[in-house]
């Protein structure tokens, strides 16, 4: 095992965010560059594992592992790449593996897998196909480029040091990773597949993760004779139905606050005060609207727990009916809601069936 993990970290991150160098950024609960050392140690193979940076200081703070080194960086990737390599010499190397701290993504799997196939290799690196039609432009042209023939390269890239040292100490180009040099010598590159998770992370938006919010909902009305009753928005036969200014149907009244509960928007009553307007008003109505700004403002709900607090009817006998008709008025998956039936031991105003009950709760997310 004679392979030396380098990690570039040294660029100045421009497109990213003007406060903080990219490599420092909280991702995943790990500082960036944090997710390529963890793994590259973990990973056993390695003697020693070097970062290339411009903010020595702030990583000198962090008392590594012995096994690491830190040195400073160069103007251009490619500075740094060689200023590694030139580090490296000393401990006369095998193998060396290049990686771009802005990939924290990759996996211990890639790196074995990368590992196995050096050993009849001088070079391996992993790519992936384009998923976009790519142009490319030569002056004032656009030609285009056949997608099945674009290869995108990504990071660890593996090389024979003595190999690659070779060609990278006379480069004259700023080449943006170390497969240019070998294709530029036209050295022979075992590529295998890369991972579409790998991704480099170039925007501060790559890596935005959508900000969760919980809502709770609670309903009760009162069981009344000579009434329908409506449970979820459907018609349920009973000897009686849900007193109310509406239709009385608990789920969905349940499911409209905790909607609003997590958009911080009020409640039911904001929406539907007691006026004539909405007298007699059925429930889906009132749902309505609410999923129209729920989705207006690109909010996706997770899922969707419904308690429904009765004597009867039996909650199993129509769980598959409301959960149907929940799936059809707020557009989740029927596999995202949930409905469990609660009785109360016959207790109470519920428990003698002079009234029924609902609590939900729900979670949304924001992809702004
Ligand atoms: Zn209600």
């Amino acid at each position: 095992m004679n392979n030396y993990f380098v990690i570039l970290a040294a660029g100045k991150s421009k497109r990213f965010s003007k406060k903080i160098p990219k490599q420092f950024f909280k991702y995943k609960n790990k500082e960036i560059i944090d997710h390529s050392i963890e793994k590259s140690l973990n990973s056993n193979l390695f003697k020693k594992i070097l970062i290339v940076t411009n903010s020595i200081k702030q990583l000198k703070k962090k008392k590594y592992h012995k096994s690491i080194s830190i040195i400073k960086g160069g103007k251009e990737r490619s500075d740094s790449s060689l200023k590694a390599l030139k580090y490296l010499k000393r401990f006369k190397p095998k193998n060396v593996f290049i990686h771009d701290a802005a990939r924290p993504n990759f996996s211990i799997k890639l790196l074995k897998n990368i590992a196995k196939n050096l050993k009849n290799n001088e070079a391996v690196v992993p790519i992936i196909n384009s998923k976009d039609t790519i142009k490319y432009k030569i002056q004032n042209q656009i030609f285009n480029l056949n997608r099945n023939n674009l290869l995108l390269t990504q990071t660890p890239q593996a090389f024979r040091f003595k190999k690659l040292y070779e060609v990278a100490k006379d480069q004259k180009d700023k080449v943006t990773d170390e497969a240019t040099l070998f294709i530029n010598k036209d050295f022979k590159i075992k590529f295998i597949p890369g991972e579409k998770g790998n991704n480099k992370i170039t925007f501060i938006d790559d890596i935005k993760t959508p900000k969760t919010f919980y809502g709770i909902g609670f309903d009760i009305h009162k069981l009344v004779k000579n009434k329908k009753l409506y449970l979820g928005g459907i018609k349920i036969p009973f000897h009686s139905g849900l007193e109310g200014h509406s239709d009385g149907d608990v789920i969905l009244h349940a499911i409209i606050d905790s909607i609003l509960g997590a958009m911080r928007k009020k409640d039911i009553g904001t929406y539907f005060p007691n006026t004539k307007k909405f007298k007699n008003i059925r429930s889906p109505k009132m749902l309505k609207p609410i999923i129209i700004d729920l989705n207006k403002s690109n909010l996706v709900i997770n899922n969707l727990d419904i308690n429904l607090i009765c004597q009867k009817p039996r909650v199993s006998k129509y769980r598959k009916k409301i959960i149907n008709s929940v799936s059809k008025l707020t557009g989740l998956n029927e596999n995202q809601i949930n409905l469990k039936g609660k009785t109360v031991e016959k207790l109470g105003l519920i428990g003698k069936e002079k009234a029924i009950a609902c609590e939900t709760i729900i979670s949304i997310s924001n992809y702004e």
